[in-house]
């Protein structure tokens, strides 16, 4: 690298030794470089023995034949003392040690005497204390004895030596499985005191029994204990009652149950429950859940007694006591709005909103929170729903929750009764509630109310202008015309409804809308039906519970507390329910978690069962069973308002006075969500005759279990309700979907006709299945295919998510944007219970 020109090298410090080569090159010239080497480090063997102060080198040690190589005599010399200083102290350390040990042995056999000699004396004050209380006992017996002698001579009555005989012969084994008294525990537990006396007085060796019962014998106490114990024998010598007398507790006990919530509900220690289970050898942590038989056990050896309940009895502590009619208060109506889309419902809601609002109250901040309440200039309370549409109030009545008491049906003046002002009527008296017609728009100068009313004629709506009896008001959401009848209308239909609800019980109401909020976690908008809700309030709603954090109206204010027919935003919820779902206020947290559990519960068992919910031999099975369903429940979707009537007509025939067929709803066009909802709350099959389910609904229909039943022909589809209705269904033939194309581009090819280049949206395309065209979800064709194609070559099947080529037999009117059903026949057994 560098001649040696004073420069250092790279190099560890201190431990290489560095040195200089010389280096010779060609034409005489030379280089010295530098370089280093490591010196190797040696290895010294270790002396064999050395007497401890023999001071100096041993004769071997001292041996230079056996020293290491490169160690001078004085370094030796200094090696041998250090060594024999460490013996030194390894000699003296030990013996400290073994005196250590020994006092500390002293002091733990010191310890456990005063333990023992404490414990003892503990014993026979307790013995002391105990046959004091037996003697009183026995006295109290005795008077009571010798009282019902007095009372009743030809009872045979026990004697003091019965008694004693009786305590002497209790129980000492432990058996689990019977049921025990308190008092044999009592023996039962001084039993076990023996016992424990035994282990420490053979401590040294560790039982499992021991282990699992936590004696003594084998762990040393932890401080703790020692104190409590220290604690409770100072106490009980000062004279006060330290063993709380045993409070025996009715358990309830559902199918099932957390060993954390049986203990609570015996009020024992969890520990103690784990405890007992293992003895019984079974291996549960507190979250584990056991069932009622092992759960009985546990409740019988802790001396409680059970109370079986069966999982629906968790909701029977909800106040379902009928109100006394006297303590009835009017309550305001709740009102829905419902119409045809774009004929003003948003508005005209929007409209008493800002009417009443401006006019009424004070702030004018108003805030959407499902529903709100405005008060007529009569000064009545109505309570309008805010959200518009059928969905809504299906879905409510779906589940279970009927809360609209009027319907306000919106009519556009300058149109006419359309397919959702039909469904809108048909809605409302499924649900059996009163109907206010609102003949809207009636500022435009297209409007004609008459034609509106005569229409409405057609489905068997008569207002009263018709000489009817339902209420029609003639309004304009834009200009605030009618408006103020229109309330008088609603007030007078509800005057006539006489609404009442006692505000002085445990609230109940309905979900009217439910979101998570970001800042407020779940809230819920309820309509209270029932009773009084308050802040603090415990309650469960459909599967969630919680406690009444806030209450907010909807005038965005903090509220304490709200009545019947008031709708308030609850704060406080433990999870986010639906729509619809009914809170019912309880008196225990417990009773509220139950009760959630439960019907989260249930209701997964209900959808696994789905499927089979609502179909046609169902719904006979149990107008059969029960009496008063004498009705089979119907909607219809049709292609033409034509086939629609006449399919209605022919269901109508059918029947006798037993059964007879009721057509709830028809309309033309595709099975919507909305059907699927109708057909759910009103429990009846949906029967589509050339028009199918979109998918929104037929996902609806899956989940809810509601049956749907497609039809091409009159003839079957009559037949088929009739065979229901009767009772007789014989061997069915069922179509079985088996996938959807649609229909993305169509070549035209010679000799062939037209082909339709497809995208497999759903299941599979097969060659030899049935074939239908579907527009607009409507039937169009129903056939055969005459050609199934993957590229040139002719397939017997494609999957979904591939594309194809298809050509029906005999038919050639296909286009773009069709959707082809694919469907397999199959002849089915019915079994009709
Ligand atoms: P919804 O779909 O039933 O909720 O109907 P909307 O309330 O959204 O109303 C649909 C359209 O009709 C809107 O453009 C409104 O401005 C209009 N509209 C509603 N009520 C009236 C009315 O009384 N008079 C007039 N001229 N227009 C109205």
């Amino acid at each position: 690298m560098s001649d040696s020109d004073g420069k250092k090298t790279l190099g560890l410090m201190g431990g290489p030794r560095s040195g200089q080569v010389k280096q010779s090159f060609s034409h005489g010239r030379t280089k010295s470089v530098v370089v280093e080497t490591k010196r190797k480090r040696v290895v010294v063997p270790k002396p064999v023995a050395t007497k401890p102060g023999g001071g100096g080198s041993s004769a071997r040690g001292g041996d230079p034949s056996k020293r290491p190589a490169g160690i001078t005599d004085a370094e030796l010399e200094r090696r041998m003392k250090a060594l024999a200083a460490a013996r030194a102290r390894e000699a003296e350390e030990t013996a400290q040690r073994e005196a250590d040990e020994k006092a500390r042995a002293e002091e733990r056999e010191r310890r456990r005497a005063e333990i023992d000699a404490k414990e003892r004396e503990e014993r026979e004050r307790e013995e002391a204390l105990k046959a004091k209380a037996e003697e009183e006992e026995r006295r109290k017996r005795e008077e009571a004895a010798i009282k019902a002698r007095a009372n009743a001579p030809v009872a045979p009555a026990a004697t003091p030596a019965d008694l004693e005989a009786q305590t002497a012969d209790s129980p000492r084994g432990k058996s689990s499985v019977a049921p025990r008294k308190v008092d044999d525990r009592e023996t039962d537990r001084n039993a076990k005191n023996a016992k424990t006396r035994e282990d420490s007085r053979r401590s040294g060796k560790l039982t499992l029994n021991q282990a699992l019962t936590g004696g003594e014998g084998g762990r040393q106490r932890s401080m703790a204990q020692m104190k409590r114990k220290q604690d409770r024998a100072r106490q009980k010598a000062m004279g006060q009652q330290v063993e709380r007398e045993k409070i025996v507790r009715n358990v309830n006990l559902p199918e099932a149950i957390t060993v954390q919530e049986l203990a609570v509900r015996m009020a024992e220690r969890v520990a103690d429950v784990v405890k007992f289970l293992m003895k019984e050898g079974v291996m549960a942590t507190q979250n584990q859940v056991i069932d009622a038989d092992l759960a009985e056990l546990v409740i019988e050896e802790f001396g409680h007694k059970v109370v079986r309940v069966s999982d629906s009895d968790v909701e029977q502590v909800i106040d379902q006591v009928a109100d006394d009619p006297k303590d009835l208060k009017p309550r305001a109506p709740i009102i829905t709005v419902m119409g045809h889309v774009d004929h003003g419902k948003t508005s005209l809601l929007d409209a008493i909103r800002k009417a009443k609002v401006v006019s009424g109250e004070a702030g004018g901040i108003t805030q959407h929170i499902g529903a709100y309440q405005v008060t007529t200039e009569a000064g009545t309370n109505l309570t309008f729903l805010d959200t518009p549409g059928h969905a809504a109030f299906t879905s409510m009545r779906a589940r279970g929750a009927q809360v609209t008491d009027i319907v306000v049906l919106v009519v556009a003046a300058d149109d006419a009764v359309m397919p959702q002002t039909i469904e809108a009527i048909h809605h409302a008296k499924a649900a059996n509630v009163p109907m206010i017609v609102a003949i809207n728009k009636i500022d435009r100068p297209a409007a004609n109310p008459t034609k509106v009313r005569t229409d409405l004629l057609n489905h068997e709506v008569v207002v009263e202008k018709m000489s009817g009896d339902v209420l029609d008001v003639e309004v304009s959401a834009l200009t605030g015309q009618g408006m103020d009848s229109l309330l008088e209308a609603i007030a007078l239909q509800a005057e006539l409804l006489d609404l009442k609800a006692n505000p002085d019980r445990a609230a109940m109401g309905a979900v009217i809308e439910a979101q998570l909020d970001v800042g407020r976690g779940p809230v819920a908008t309820v309509l209270v039906q029932n009773g009084t809700l308050k802040r603090g309030d415990i309650f469960v709603v459909g599967e969630q519970w919680g406690k009444v954090r806030a209450l907010i109206n909807d005038k965005g204010e903090r509220v304490n507390e709200a009545g019947p027919s008031v709708p308030v935003e609850v704060l406080g919820l433990n999870g986010t329910p639906e729509a619809g779902d009914v809170l019912n206020v309880v008196d225990t947290e417990a009773q509220a978690r139950e009760i959630a559990e439960y019907r989260a519960h249930a209701s997964k068992d209900k959808r696994a069962a789905a499927g089979a919910a609502t179909t046609l031999e169902q719904m006979m099975a149990k107008a059969k069973a029960d009496q008063e369903v004498a009705e089979l429940h119907i909607l219809l979707k049709a292609d033409v308002q034509g086939s629609a009537e006449a399919i209605v007509q022919a269901l109508e025939k059918i029947g006798n006075d037993e059964v007879r067929v009721r057509v709830l709803h028809y309309g033309v066009g595709a099975i919507t969500e909305s059907d699927i909802g109708l057909a759910e709350a009103s429990g009846a099959p949906v029967i589509g005759f050339n028009v199918r389910a979109n998918a929104p609904a037929r996902n609806a229909a899956s989940q809810k279990g509601v049956e749907i039943r497609y039809y091409s022909v009159i003839y079957d589809l009559v037949d088929d309700v009739t065979a229901a209705a009767s009772g007789l269904l014989s061997a069915e033939v069922r179509e079985n979907f088996i996938g959807y194309a649609e229909i993305r581009e169509v070549f035209k090819v010679s000799n062939v006709g037209n082909v339709a280049g497809c995208l497999v949206t759903e299941g599979v395309a097969r060659r030899s299945a049935g074939v239908r065209l579907l527009r607009d979800n409507t039937v169009i064709h129903e056939g055969t295919l005459k050609t199934l194609k993957r590229f040139k070559d002719e397939v017997p099947e494609v999957q979904s998510g591939q594309e194809c080529g298809m050509a029906f037999e005999k038919y050639d009117d296909v286009r773009p944007g069709d959707v082809i059903e694919i469907f397999e026949r199959e002849e089915v057994e019915r079994n009709l219970s």
